[in-house]
């Protein structure tokens, strides 16, 4: 029998997307493509973020050669029917489809198979066609099954990051000696927290890794160009020089330079702000890793060699296995487990929409110099690490009590590896606390104090970290304090927070406080 087309997103593009074993598709399946331009139309993108998925999706399009079918179409309905002659959608989409992809579709009649997609919109649309195998996902190290099966033992207790991680360590003996964790302990985040280094405006390390440009970004440039010309689509953000990988070839070496170069400080530093070295010692392998060109497991098990033959520190390796094997994981599974209304959940009643200065990525528009700092770099590049997506940005959001779903939302557009999955858990439950503590044990956010601790960004600011009123007033110390009242009820109720709320009471200029964080309102702080 011939083998089936195989459909592969834009987010699929590895080599185990295309591997017959472990439920994959057919060997030597033909391979289907199909570059959707509503899928631009949607949303107003950060363009560097379109440039790379068009970038990648089109240098793995002509790694394939003949085996691919490569459509350019308005939508993805229009794509297959003009590749595989499939009419779409016959059968409704919706939540119950989405339930049926789990279950895997017998794969008897299907014409065409595609892998497990990473939303939960476009299982629905898979799902609700005719004659098509939805696989396995690939591209994370645990089975969807799998995390169920874990989550029913936990006997109802709050499915904690912490547990999860453990277990996946052990199930797939990641730094693990035997039965007992590498070094003796699970967790060394007490050394992976430490301020960047005083009087220094950059970390000693060597550069990340940086691509070359060919003839396949000059020609999607073109299009984006055209395309926005023409008043097609619209972009927020700046399109500079790529700075991620988009081939298989690239992701490799920016892994090897990584575990080679920069593994060995990631952990020290890893909680900390520099404003001239954005980058610090951190990977920068997400887009590679949710574009599909890097697998997990070949990530982490690179960093456990490096610490196996010396070459790197167990807190560096440690600190990166537990992103990648800890929270990475943890937050795809959470995305599924949560279900289809998680992302309109609101739990602290949120409703402010975001403002103008912040939709439009306008850092020159903003006094404080960590937002403007860390707004102009998500303007120029699209990422940021951690620390400022949920210190900074995030945080703003939440003591301005901005609308999650809207946050949410523009995380997914600015960021180069924002996807669905990754959004959603991230924005909605980790730094919006709006699924009311699901996912977190409290609120993160902070005042002033923190970011000058971790930060160099205080120093030169208009603003003052320790200043709650006046015209120095910290926007996030003032914020801080103003959350903090207006859920004052919520959070004493929380152990975790109770004693802040009671560091309320001892606040003699809390009116003036508030006033101060009223009067500023939506003005950029
Ligand atoms: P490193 O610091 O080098 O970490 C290594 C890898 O760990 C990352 O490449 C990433 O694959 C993984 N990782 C670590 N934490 C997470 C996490 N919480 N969720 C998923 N993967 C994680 N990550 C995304 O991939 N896409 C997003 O859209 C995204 N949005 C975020 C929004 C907020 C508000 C917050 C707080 C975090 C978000 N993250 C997101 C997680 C994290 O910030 C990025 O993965 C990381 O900054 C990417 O840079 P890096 O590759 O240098 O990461
Ligand atoms: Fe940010 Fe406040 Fe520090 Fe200014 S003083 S950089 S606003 S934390």
């Amino acid at each position: 029998m011939a083998p089936r087309p195989h459909w592969i997103f834009g987010d699929q593009l590895g080599p185990h997307f295309l591997d017959p074993r472990h439920g994959g598709p057919d060997a030597k399946a033909p391979v289907v493509m199909i570059e959707a331009r509503s899928a631009l139309r949607r949303r107003r993108f950060h363009r560097a973020k379109a440039h790379l998925v068009l970038s990648a999706m089109r240098h793995r399009a002509a790694e394939l050669g003949d085996r691919v079918t490569y459509v350019r179409a308005e939508t993805y309905a229009e794509g297959l029917e003009r590749a595989v002659g499939l009419r779409a959608p016959r059968r409704p989409g919706g939540a119950g489809a989405e339930d049926a992809g789990r279950a895997e579709r017998s794969g008897a009649d299907a014409r065409l198979t595609v892998c497990h997609p990473t939303s939960r919109p476009a299982l629905a649309f898979v799902n609700g066609l005719d004659g098509v195998e939805v696989l396995p996902a690939k591209g994370f190290l645990v089975p969807r099954d799998d995390f169920e099966a874990w989550a029913g033992h936990s006997g109802g207790r709050s499915l904690r990051m912490e547990g999860f991680y453990r277990w996946v360590r052990g199930r797939h003996d990641l730094l693990m000696d035997g039965d007992e964790p590498a070094g003796g302990t699970w967790n060394l985040d007490h050394d992976n927290r430490e301020p960047p280094p005083r009087g220094h405006d950059t970390l000693d390390v060597r550069g990340p890794w940086q691509p070359r440009e060919d003839s396949i970004d000059e020609e999607v440039r073109r299009d984006l160009d055209r395309w926005e010309r023409d008043g097609d689509v619209s972009f927020v953000g700046r399109d500079g020089p790529r700075r991620f990988p988009v081939t298989r070839r690239e992701a490799l070496s920016a892994l090897r330079h990584f575990t080679t170069h920069r593994l060995p400080d990631f952990g020290r530093y890893e909680d900390a702000m520099l404003a001239a070295d954005p980058v610090m010692s951190h990977s920068l392998l997400s887009v590679p890793l949710n574009l599909g060109l890097l697998d997990p497991a070949e990530c982490v098990e690179r960093a456990e060699q490096a610490w196996r033959a010396g070459d790197a520190p167990l807190n560096s390796v440690e600190g990166f296995v537990r992103q990648i094997a800890g929270w990475r994981e943890y937050v795809w599974q959470l995305y599924w487990h949560f279900g289809e209304d998680y992302r309109t959940r609101n739990a602290l009643r949120h409703t402010t929409p975001l403002p103008d200065w912040f939709l439009d990525l306008d850092a020159d528009a903003v006094t404080a110099n960590c937002l403007s700092t860390v707004l102009a770099q998500v303007r120029d590049t699209g990422w940021t690490h951690h620390i400022p997506r949920l210190m900074v940005l995030g945080s703003r959001a939440l003591q301005d009590g901005w609308d999650p779903a809207a946050v949410t939302d523009w995380f997914h557009r600015c960021f180069v590896d924002g996807y669905d999955w990754v959004m959603l858990p991230n924005v909605v439950g980790m730094s919006q606390y709006a699924d009311g503590g699901l996912m977190t044990t409290k609120p993160y956010t902070s005042g002033g104090a923190y970011i000058h601790r971790m930060s160099d960004l205080c120093g030169p600011c208009a603003y003052r970290p320790t200043d709650r009123t006046g015209d120095h007033a910290c926007p996030y110390t003032t914020g801080y304090w103003a959350f903090m009242d207006r859920h004052r009820t919520l959070l004493s109720a929380n152990h975790r927070t109770a004693r802040a709320v009671k560091g309320l009471d001892r606040l003699k200029d809390l009116p003036e406080l508030l006033e101060t964080a009223r009067r500023r309102g939506a003005s950029p702080p």
